[in-house]
């Protein structure tokens, strides 16, 4: 028999008490400022390191909090509350790049990269985007050519978050192109290496308080040592990845939505039309009830998810789901509080425009909306099944071999 439990645990409440009130002093007195400058705040992530959230669901002996997937969920909720742009930073150093490692990498590569990413010491990014290949994965250019003990890395990538910020990039490359999504492996380039550079893109839609740019390999020599998992596997190590950041991309769907819906209630008191507060007429009703049913659902499919995670199952439909549904009604209660909002909302004097500008981001990142769509209709025709992984991400709570460096 299968129990759902929906009671949020101690640890669960603590945590998101604690990021609520980190966003509410540390972000939203300054996050205008910073979206209006173009402005990455670095020091909000050495204070979430500071919290222990820059590695919330690591086991303890790779530095992390050892907490369970769902409060990573939590994590990301609060933190797009305030803005996406932290929770962007969340997502790729910790769902993208440290839980991926976690996952396919050797023991080594763990205590030399998780660690001190668990700990916030260094940062990680996730570099798969090229400028010709997005959703069509197979259709990068980056090529590593084996050399023996070293492997040289060269092409580029494009739409990387955390491009000048991150200590150490997760990236994918051809090591074999005749074999399409086979030839691909997974490398870390850490910032340093000779031939590696990195640039910002400016002019932004949304997300203008993160930071996001290009990676460019001029023949970089990558030790053998640096490659994740085995030759040939990287197009599944960047699928498996993307079913932990999809997780805490929906996740911050759900803050964006929280944060239209407070933005909106607080409106309805304080705007009056026709004699009576504008939360009185049923069509602004209309639009709370949707934000307000949404967040519940959205919600729900991202504890789901969360769930399956903590026991260690495969999740990828479920994710794909929950990244879908969430970031499209994260859109929607986005444009809706604008509307609530009137001409008010048009303008930066109240917070909506930067939500309806950052919540386009998420349904084009990890999977757009369109890929989304596709493969949920290709699992409800029985088109597409996922086999199982040769590693999987641990279950929680983490078992003791998990732990033990
Ligand atoms: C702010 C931001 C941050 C990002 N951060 C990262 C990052 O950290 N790391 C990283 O690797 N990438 C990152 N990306 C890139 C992102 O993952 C890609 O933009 C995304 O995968 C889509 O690829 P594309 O932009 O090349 O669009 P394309 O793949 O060229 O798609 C263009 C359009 O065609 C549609 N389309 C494509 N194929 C199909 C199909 N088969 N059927 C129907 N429609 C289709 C798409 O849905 C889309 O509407 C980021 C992007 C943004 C905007």
């Amino acid at each position: 028999m299968i129990v759902y439990d929906f009671s949020p645990s101690q640890e669960h409440g603590s945590v998101r008490a604690l990021v609520r009130a980190f966003v509410d002093r540390e972000i939203m007195p300054n996050i205008r400022a910073w979206d209006e400058a173009h402005h990455f705040e670095t020091g909000i992530l050495h204070k979430l390191a500071d919290l222990g959230m820059m590695g919330v669901c690591i086991p303890e002996a790779y530095g992390g909090a050892g907490m369970d997937y769902n409060t990573l969920a939590i994590v990301c909720e609060e933190l797009e509350r305030g803005d996406t742009a932290f929770r962007t930073a969340v997502s790729v150093h910790t769902g993208l790049n440290s839980m991926t490692m976690l996952q396919w990498g050797s023991e080594a590569q763990k205590q030399k990269f998780l660690v001190p990413q668990a700990k916030g010491e260094k940062i990680g990014a996730f570099g798969l985007t090229e400028p010709d290949a997005g959703s069509d994965v197979a259709g990068m250019n980056s090529m590593a050519v084996f050399k023996g003990d070293h492997y040289v890395l060269s092409g580029s990538k494009i739409w990387i978050s955390l491009s000048d910020v991150a200590d150490h990039f997760l990236v994918f490359a051809y090591t074999d192109r005749n074999l399409r999504h086979k030839g691909i492996s997974a490398f870390v380039v850490e910032r340093g290496m000779p031939g590696f550079s990195t640039r910002p893109i400016h002019g932004k839609l949304g997300i203008r308080a993160g930071n996001t740019g290009e990676l460019i390999f001029d023949d970089v020599r990558v030790p053998v040592e640096n490659r994740i998992g085995e030759e040939g596997e990287g197009f599944k190590i960047a699928m498996s990845a993307l079913d932990n950041g999809r997780f805490t991309v929906a996740a911050g769907a759900c803050g964006t939505i929280m944060a239209c819906l407070e933005a909106s209630l607080a409106y309805c008191e304080q705007r009056e039309t026709f004699g009576k507060k504008i939360g009185e007429h049923q069509l602004v009703q209309q639009m709370i009830a949707k934000m307000a049913a949404n967040l519940e659902i959205s919600r729900l499919l991202v504890a789901k998810v969360g769930w399956l995670k903590n026991r260690g199952v495969r999740n990828t439909r479920e994710t794909s789901l929950a990244k879908w549904v969430s970031c499209d009604a994260a859109f929607e209660a986005a444009s809706d509080a604008i509307q609530v909002h009137g001409a008010y909302g048009y303008s930066s004097e109240y917070p909506v425009e930067r939500y309806l500008r950052n919540a386009k981001a998420p349904v084009i990142y990890e999977g757009t909306r369109e890929i989304h769509t596709i493969m949920q209709a290709e699992y409800a025709l029985g088109y597409r099944q996922d086999a199982a992984l040769r590693a999987m991400l641990p279950a929680w709570p983490f078992a003791h071999s998990e732990g033990e460096a």
